[in-house]
């Protein structure tokens, strides 16, 4: 496999993504003073897109800002009372 150099993060694809658990999206305004997030589902997207083929579709609904961090989001199999803490 030919690993190109960079600093960059090569994110996944939404394929590659679903191999491993999750369906669904955590999108987070790009804005890291605003931080709105939304979960969204991937289903609606085919297997060969990436994540950061998504990022600047997506448009803040809180400040309007365009561009989006989006992060798999990995299912909590917890239970309800074990929601994971803002850190
Ligand atoms: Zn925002």
């Amino acid at each position: 496999m030919a690993r190109a150099g960079g600093m960059r993060e090569q994110k996944i694809t939404l394929g590659e993504m679903r191999e491993s658990g999750p369906t669904r999206l955590l999108v987070y305004c790009a804005d890291y003073r605003c931080a709105h997030s939304v979960t969204i589902d991937a289903g609606q997207w085919p297997d060969d897109v990436r994540l950061s083929d998504l990022e600047p579709k997506f448009t803040c609904r809180a400040c309007g800002h365009r561009g989006a961090d989006v992060r798999p989001l990995f299912a909590v199999d917890k239970p309800a009372s074990g929601y994971p803490a803002h850190g």
